[in-house]
């Protein structure tokens, strides 16, 4: 899998992508990621990435023009890439607030592309030619207002990559398969005494019993009672 980012933020993707998860996936090239610097495509000598809209109102829309050049840039990077056998699936999302909404579904159908392209939104927006003739679809990640699509980018690409063979490792789980509980561990009994300005002693803040108790049928039947149930039971 190889994410192809157009943002005129690129620097913002540093240093998530440089720690833990996936940091170690890139090394062990289970995937790729590769940013477009928008400005960078920009044809006019002030290199303006965006422009006041039409019809008026507030803010900037960021042109249609240096995204197009981009993409120019997405195909020749894929191309180059492409072994001879066979077509790669390419998919490019551009993020919108009045995109569909990225659910458990979505990151396990976007998992089985070869090429993911994300188009980051900033300002007002992102000229609608865009979504009418560049993206395959639009995402949004919630029912609420970013400053830009760069946070959605990395949100979509942690939850599509945790579906990939290997980016996973022993310790961590997929929730899809393990279902949502919630998790304790050491010590048994946490007393919350230091630093707290009281005169009593509070009460220790205990680990439910059971999970201590060593019986893994009560265990499992303990946490199917207080479990969210995980991704899996919602469906496709
Ligand atoms: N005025 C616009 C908001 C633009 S926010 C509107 O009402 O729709 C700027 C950019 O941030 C968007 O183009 C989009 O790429 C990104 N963005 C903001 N909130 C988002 C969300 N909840 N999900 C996905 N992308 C979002």
């Amino acid at each position: 899998m190889r994410f192809h980012i157009l943002t005129i933020f690129p620097g913002m993707f540093d240093s998530y992508l440089d720690e833990s998860l996936f940091k170690r996936a890139q090394e062990k090239k289970l995937l790729s990621v590769k940013t477009y610097d928008i400005r960078d495509f920009t044809d006019d000598r002030h290199n303006k990435v965006d422009d006041r809209p039409f019809g008026g109102g507030p803010g900037m829309v960021l042109k249609v023009q240096p995204i197009w050049a981009a993409m120019n840039a997405v195909g020749k990077d894929i191309a180059k890439r492409r072994a001879k056998s066979r077509t790669p699936k390419v998919r490019t999302v551009l993020f919108s607030t009045r995109g569909a909404r990225l659910d458990a579904a979505a990151s396990r159908r976007l998992a089985r592309y070869d090429h993911l392209v994300l188009i980051c939104g900033r300002y007002e927006g992102v000229d609608e030619r865009v979504a009418a003739h560049i993206a395959d679809e639009e995402i949004s990640i919630g029912d609420y207002v970013l400053s830009g699509g760069e946070l959605p980018a990395l949100v979509l690409m942690e939850a599509v990559s945790r579906h990939i063979p290997g980016f996973l490792g022993k310790e961590e789980s997929l929730e899809e398969t393990n279902g949502s509980f919630p998790t304790y561990t050491r010590p048994e009994e946490f007393v919350p005494a230091e630093n707290i300005a009281r005169k009593r002693i509070p009460k220790p803040w205990r680990v439910p019993p059971v999970l201590l108790s060593g019986d893994h049928k009560k265990i499992a039947a303990w946490r199917k009672e207080h479990g969210g149930g995980g991704a899996e039971t919602q469906g496709d």
